[in-house]
């Protein structure tokens, strides 16, 4: 809690512990007479974001409703404090459009008919599809497809109970470039930044205002600034983070990794590298580059190879690739170099995520920490396994037996995550189909590039048997699936999480909170949905029952995962689930607990948060513990391994633990790269995205001096233009956040719809005039490689020129009136699909105003809902890690007079054929040993060893 004194009164930021079971205010509806209003207040976790901020639920005593959330001052990541999308849970648990019963439905699918169901239906009728699937070795036809996680470890624990490898995600579409040149690095794949305490910090996009675990990020990037820290912001955009920093770099997108490259030359050329620090952990001498090897030879010598291998790299150079000026260049790394172990970084989706070979922007940008040495420092960049904990349940599964090519095919040995854009393609081509398909707070339909892909398979049920949309809100997806199943928002629901926001380590309980009051008074329930709204459920108990229905007798070897660990045969509590774990795998909660008169799983929920430990610098150069070190040998490298797996390695003649690479060291020189036919980015590297600018002048048909000679087909698969594609070539950032949306679920809050409902194209003066004296408001038309949108322009200082920008939040869709598919946010349209593949969409009406419950819907005053660009993106699988590369090489021009605001043109058949254009860049599996992965590479839910091998070991 905060205190603080001012003019000699105290007063408090927020209400006092002791005081949450009956805390009073005065009503502000009766104002100005002075009426007492009495509240109970219950911690749970927000469910709107994936940064887990601790909320404080306020519970009208008299009436039984929550009418507020405020921030979790007993929550050590967000302290209290919360983004406009905390508070704004409240009006997504009282939208009157919220789906509170499971509907299935009643005419063809996509018809958009529903009945009302019961649960018991619901779990009978996938129980039985489910268990005939298992029954007979169908496994891969089960699939479960998660948006949003908002927990740790549940679901890896249910899939594999199940004995699948069922497991999909959104990741590709997210996040998985970053990680793969993270964990290239150092196995963990992911950066946790000490903001607070460094002395300089870059920012690779908008992190302050919309990153990753971005509110508690904010309040420690503010703290370092506050403590004299300076700011750089490399981004294209003049984003609220970027007018925040000492130094705005606008780089040309996709070229980042040339600039931090050239940073690198700088330390590197003026010796300011923590030369001790590279020598100690990185895996030098195990580097061959450009004839050089390092094996017998001296770490001065490894370093003028290194300085020879990346001489291209002046700052000169990186200024003619990305318009970032060559001396702001130099100024920022001789801050870097100053700041030394105290320089923190944050990158996460922006150029990673956007870019053909993005993961480079981060291999490179960990360089700058191996030569600083602000590796698990105070104030530098920590793994996010080190900030993170994650508790053990009572018992987990063993690992599957089984592959699945439709998550992890041939084509991507080295992806980060499961393949799931290409989802749709793989059904077209005949590789599986689907049996049981849950999508999970995942509206792909939407999010995702070639939306009209997605329909295409999902109204197929010969390709989707059956498909339950498990969500808080209706969505584009839910509208094409046979069961809508509502699932609980952030105070109807339990749920585990943990994040790396900052030098420490915490876990944070989300609760059902109408559920843990009325049992606090004696009330017993079966279940949550008995205490919440309509029969909103949550998932634990959902997944538990339905693990009971596929295997009723324990004869499939599946209820017992979902037994109870205290009585023995009996059904799973979720009491029991998390309690166990608070009690027993939860270092110094027990005793914190019992210091109060506690039980574990009560303090839980008194506190709805816990701080395991602060003691998370430098793990690396922890001793090996002795029980691991006896019988274990020292191989050659270095590496201390026993029964064949690496447990820690050799350092100025210490066992410590080391990173969990192949090496034990910070991998500077990837061997894996190396043998699975990418031998050309062993070390950091820069090359060109898709949408450099050589691959624009390639795209128009030019030749010879006119292109650029770095242009490089192999990497960079050509655009092929629909023919009545007209206009100048932009690069498209379509993935900027704005701070108050979330994906699809603040559809249904007027408070954060209120705010921003629109989503015009950004253009710079220079290009507006190019496009012939564009003014804002005026109608533009975007073409991509296999259609177009229409939208408004805004033109702005605030971007580079060249460039052109569109957020990603806008442009909701429903396809009937009456739909109750969150109204004040979405356009009713006309979708029709006009030839095989060919589809069109226009608006018949944008936002109106609406009779509900809820007054407010009558004062909806903005009519916009945006325009759905996703829709017209195609898939561009990098070819190494899988990603989707979001940005976009497009034409615009001013819109004609028989375009509208809104309008979509999509043809699937070329979003086919630009898929088999971007997998034909892959350098396919097996790798060594007839693998179809490396073995020491993280892979979701990993199944058991002998099924990494392509086929059985000879
Ligand atoms: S950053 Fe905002 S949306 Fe995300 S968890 Fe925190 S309060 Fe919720």
């Amino acid at each position: 809690m905060t205190d603080f004194k001012r003019d000699g009164s105290h007063l408090s930021s927020y209400p006092p512990v002791e005081k949450w079971d009956d805390w009073v205010e005065l009503d502000p509806d009766a104002w100005p007479r002075r009426v007492e209003k009495h509240y109970q207040l219950v911690p749970t976790v927000c469910f709107n974001c994936e940064s887990a901020c601790g909320l404080l639920a306020y519970v009208d005593k008299e009436t039984g409703q929550v009418t507020k959330f405020e921030g979790n001052p007993k929550h050590p990541a967000s302290r209290g404090r919360l983004c406009a999308k905390g508070p704004a849970t409240i009006t997504q648990i009282h939208d009157p459009d919220r789906i509170l019963y499971p509907m299935k439905r009643s005419g063809p699918r996509g018809g958009g008919k529903w009945a009302r169901t019961s649960w018991d239906e619901v779990l009978e009728t996938f129980g039985a599809r489910i268990r005939k699937a298992f029954q007979e070795n169908r496994g891969e036809e089960v699939m479960y497809h998660v948006g949003r996680p908002g927990q740790d470890h549940f679901m890896d624990r249910t899939t594999q109970a199940w004995g699948i490898d069922g497991h999909n995600s959104h990741t590709n579409v997210c996040s998985s470039s970053a990680r793969f040149g993270y964990l290239l690095w150092h196995y963990t794949d992911r950066p946790s930044p000490d903001h607070a305490n460094a002395r300089f910090i870059l920012l690779l996009s908008a992190h302050l205002e919309s990153g990753h675990y971005f509110n508690p990020h904010a309040q420690r990037i503010i703290e370092g600034k506050m403590a004299g820290a300076k700011l750089a912001v490399m981004d294209p955009r003049l984003s609220n983070t970027a007018s925040m920093a000492d130094y705005w770099m606008p780089s040309y997108p996709g070229t980042e990794a040339a600039v931090l490259l050239a940073m690198a030359m700088v330390i590197l050329g003026e010796n300011r590298f923590d030369a001790t620090f590279v020598k100690n952990w990185t895996n030098w001498e195990e580097l061959e580059v450009d004839g050089f090897s390092a094996k017998g030879q001296s770490f001065e010598a490894l370093i003028e190879a290194l300085k020879r291998h990346y001489a291209k790299f002046t700052p000169e150079f990186a200024e003619k690739e990305s318009g970032v000026k060559a001396e702001v260049i130099v100024k920022t790394a001789r801050e870097i170099a100053t700041a030394g172990s105290r320089f923190a970084s944050h990158l996460w989706r922006g150029s990673s995520s956007g870019n053909l070979g993005g993961w480079q922007t981060a291999r490179a940008l960990m360089l700058l920490h191996v030569l600083t040495g602000s590796v698990g420092t105070p104030g530098g960049h920590s793994l996010s396994a080190w900030n993170k904990f994650v508790p053990q349940p009572f018992s987990d599964p063993p690992p599957q037996k089984h592959w699945n090519e439709l998550l992890y095919p041939l084509e991507w040995p080295l992806c980060t995550h499961e393949m799931s854009p290409l989802l749709p393609h793989f059904l077209k081509e005949g590789r599986g189909r689907l049996e049981a398909y849950f999508t999970r707070v995942f509206n792909p339909v939407w999010t995702y590039p070639d939306g009209f892909a997605w329909i295409e398979m999902l109204r197929d049920e010969e390709k989707v048997g059956l498909h339950a949309a498990l969500t808080p809100t209706w969505s584009e997806t839910a509208w094409f699936a046979d069961y809508v199943l509502p699932m609980g928002f952030s105070s109807e629901r339990h749920d585990l999480m943990s994040q790396e926001s900052y030098a420490g380590r915490w876990i944070g309980f989300r609760q059902p909170v109408l559920r843990v009051l009325q049992e606090r008074e004696g009330k017993k329930f079966d279940y949550t949905y008995q205490a919440n709204p309509g029969e909103v459920w949550e998932e634990d108990e959902f997944w538990i029952n339905l693990s009971w229905a596929i295997d009723p007798d324990g004869s499939m070897g599946i209820r017992r995962w979902f037994e109870s660990p205290y009585r023995p045969g009996q059904k799973l509590t979720v009491d029991e689930y998390y309690g166990w774990m608070f009690e027993n795998s939860v270092p110094g909660l027990p005793e914190a607990a019992a210091k109060e008169g506690l039980k574990p799983l009560e303090y839980m929920r008194k506190y709805g948060a816990y701080e395991v430990t602060t003691d998370v610098y430098k793990l690396n150069e922890k001793a090996v513990a002795p029980a691991a070190l006896a019988g274990s040998k020292v191989e050659a490298n270095g590496v201390i391994t026993k029964e064949g797996k690496a447990v820690g390695v050799m350092v100025h003649g210490e066992p410590v633990v080391g990173y969990n690479t192949p090496s034990r060291k910070l991998e500077l020189f990837s061997k894996t790269m190396a043998d699975w036919q990418w031998p050309e980015f062993a070390l950091p590297e820069y090359y060109r995205s898709h949408i450099h600018q050589s691959a624009q002048t390639a795209s128009m048909g030019k030749s010879g001096a006119e292109v650029d000679q770095d242009f490089d087909a192999r990497y960079m698969p050509l655009v092929e233009w629909p023919k009545d594609a007209q206009g100048e070539v932009y690069t498209l950032l379509p993935i900027f956040r704005l701070p108050h949306l979330i994906h699809t679920r603040s559809g249904n809050s007027k408070f954060l719809y209120e705010i921003a409902h629109k989503n015009p194209l950004w253009v710079s003066p220079v290009d507006a005039q190019k496009l012939g004296d564009i003014r804002t408001g005026d109608l533009l038309k975007v073409h991509t490689e296999i259609g177009f949108f229409v939208l408004h322009a805004w033109v702005t200082e605030g971007l580079a020129p060249g460039v052109v920008a569109c957020s990603h939040h806008m442009g909701r869709w429903r396809l009937d009136k009456e739909d109750q598919l969150e109204r004040m946010s979405s356009a009713w349209v006309n979708l029709q699909e006009v030839g095989k593949g060919q589809w069109k969409m226009r608006q018949i009406s944008g936002v109106e105003s609406y009779k509900t419950s809820d007054p407010d819907t009558q004062r909806v005053w903005w009519s916009d809902a945006g325009v759905h660009q996703n829709l017209t993106f195609p898939v561009h699988p990098d070819p190494i890690t899988g990603m989707h590369c979001w940005h976009q090489m497009v034409r615009v021009e001013r819109a004609g007079a028989e375009d509208r605001y809104g309008d979509i043109f999509v043809d699937t058949n070329l979003s086919f054929a630009v898929y088999q254009r971007w997998k034909a860049l892959t350098r396919p599996a097996p790798g060594p040993g007839g693998l179809r992965r490396p073995l020491w590479i993280p892979r979701m839910r990993r199944p058991e060893a002998a099924a990494f091998y392509v086929s059985k070991k000879a």
